[in-house]
């Protein structure tokens, strides 16, 4: 502005010390440090908002995409297994019939025990039933404030983490800004699950931009809706997707608005503002009396923001393909029968030993990056983020010299299926 710049002298008290941070709590930050606290290390859970969930649950997109290979055989275990089950623990779901009956993780953690780390195969359950479901948010929330403080992570809401504080290729902690004021919280590492990477970004770790089509999804009810769930005895009926703009691969984009990265507050208002735009004309065009928003998304729903350039690239190439170091498999939502192995690279770069990120911000390019940013993919790649933060942690080592077998056994003793034959 006109040059002007401010230069200030900032009090940062410490504030605490631990020895995993995790920053954002959307799937894979909750998951990332569950996974942490689960290897016997001190976690703090940091959330920019009141809530954890993210996109899945403020963010209101509450269809968990499959855990299935789409041709009937269960894909995924160990956490994106047990949110799935989690999600609709207290709350709807809509689940298949076959599925529902499936064994619950802790059973599933048994076996994978008992078979010496490798879970079993699944009975087969006919092609399109897939093993996916939608959940209430608001209860899925909930259900994520129990599930982590019974893992011991303690959590700190309403506080936005500003930048980190490095020391060569070490990061020794994040400062964040809250309603306690500024402060700075020692860590031995960091994992990054805030969405958009803005914490290893910060730091200087390289990172490719996404590109974003304006999307608005709100929970719209009215008469029909309620009729139906009154009738079916099924409460998710009252309630649906009001999609407004674009799709995912671009249909309905508005002429005039242009695709947009999302990783500045102005380009974020500008998103939203055109979001709540589109909502006005619909409500505009609808009898008042008739219907009702009953829930309007409380983040941006922005699909990909910034990905990390890590030591290695997921692509779709990569479909079907062994990685010696994968630390789990995920399917293509949209494809079935396509799926692919998660290689620990993608979860890291060269030069930041102590830091990871997880969930839609992993190294993957084109259309792995949509395979690897829905809510199933996300809980996989935290927990791998957390159980290798841990890791680290307690054998003082960095991310290079982790010991990959060791990560792959705890996993494998998780529930967690590491490759795909
Ligand atoms: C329009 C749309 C439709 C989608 N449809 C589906 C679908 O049908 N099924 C599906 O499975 N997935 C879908 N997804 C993707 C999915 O919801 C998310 O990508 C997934 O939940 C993974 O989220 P995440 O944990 O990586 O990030 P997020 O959910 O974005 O979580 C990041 C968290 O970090 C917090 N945060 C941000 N900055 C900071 C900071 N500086 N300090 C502290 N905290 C911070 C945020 O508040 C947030 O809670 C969709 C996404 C979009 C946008």
């Amino acid at each position: 502005m006109n040059g002007y710049c401010l230069d200030e002298r900032l009090e940062t008290p410490l504030r605490g010390e631990y020895d995993v941070i995790v920053c954002g709590g959307g799937i894979s930050g909750v998951c990332a440090a569950v996974s942490a606290a689960r290897n016997g290390v001190r976690v703090l859970l940091i959330e920019k908002s009141v809530q954890l969930g993210g996109l899945a649950t403020a963010g209101l997109i509450n269809w968990f995409e499959p855990i299935c290979d789409g041709k009937g055989k269960k894909l995924m275990y160990g956490m994106p297994e047990e949110l799935l089950r989690l999600a609709v623990r207290y709350g709807y779901d809509s689940l298949p019939e076959g599925w529902k009956s499936q064994s619950d993780p802790a059973d599933i953690a048994e076996r994978a025990a008992e078979a010496g780390g490798e879970s079993e195969d699944s009975v087969l359950f006919p092609k399109k039933e897939r093993c996916g479901t939608f959940f209430s948010p608001a209860i899925f929330s909930a259900a994520l404030d129990r599930w982590t403080a019974e893992s011991g992570v303690e959590l700190l809401l309403d506080t936005q983490v500003v930048r980190t504080v490095r020391n060569g290729q070490s990061c020794e902690g994040v400062i964040v800004e809250n309603k306690t004021g500024r402060g700075f919280y020692k860590t031995g590492f960091v994992v990054d699950a805030v969405g958009d990477l803005q914490v290893m970004r910060g730091a200087g770790a390289p990172f490719e931009n996404g590109e974003n089509y304006l999307s608005y999804v709100a929970h719209l009810t009215d008469g029909a809706g309620c009729r139906q769930a009154a009738d079916s005895g099924r409460i998710q009926k009252y309630s649906r997707w009001l999609c407004l703009g674009a799709g995912m691969q671009g249909k309905g984009q508005p002429e005039d608005f242009p695709l947009l990265c999302g990783s500045s507050a102005e380009e974020i208002t500008a998103f939203m503002m055109a979001g709540r735009k589109l909502l006005f004309a619909y409500l505009q065009a609808t009898p008042r009396l008739e219907r009702d928003i009953c829930a309007a998304p409380s983040m941006p729903q922005l699909r990909k923001v910034c990905r990390l350039e890590g030591m290695y690239t997921l692509t779709e190439e990569d479909c079907g393909r062994h990685f010696e170091d994968s630390v789990g498999v995920t399917g293509d939502f949209l494809h079935s029968g396509r799926c692919y192995e998660l290689p620990l690279r993608i979860l890291y770069c060269r030069e930041y030993s102590n830091m990871i990120t997880a969930g839609r911000t992993v190294s993957a390019a084109g259309w792995a990056w949509d395979v690897v940013r829905v809510i199933p993919a996300a809980a996989a790649t935290g927990q791998a983020a957390g159980m290798a933060a841990a890791f680290c942690v307690k054998g003082k080592t960095g991310l290079a010299e982790l010991s990959v077998e060791r990560l792959q056994q705890g996993l494998a003793r998780s529930g967690v299926r590491l490759h795909l034959e």
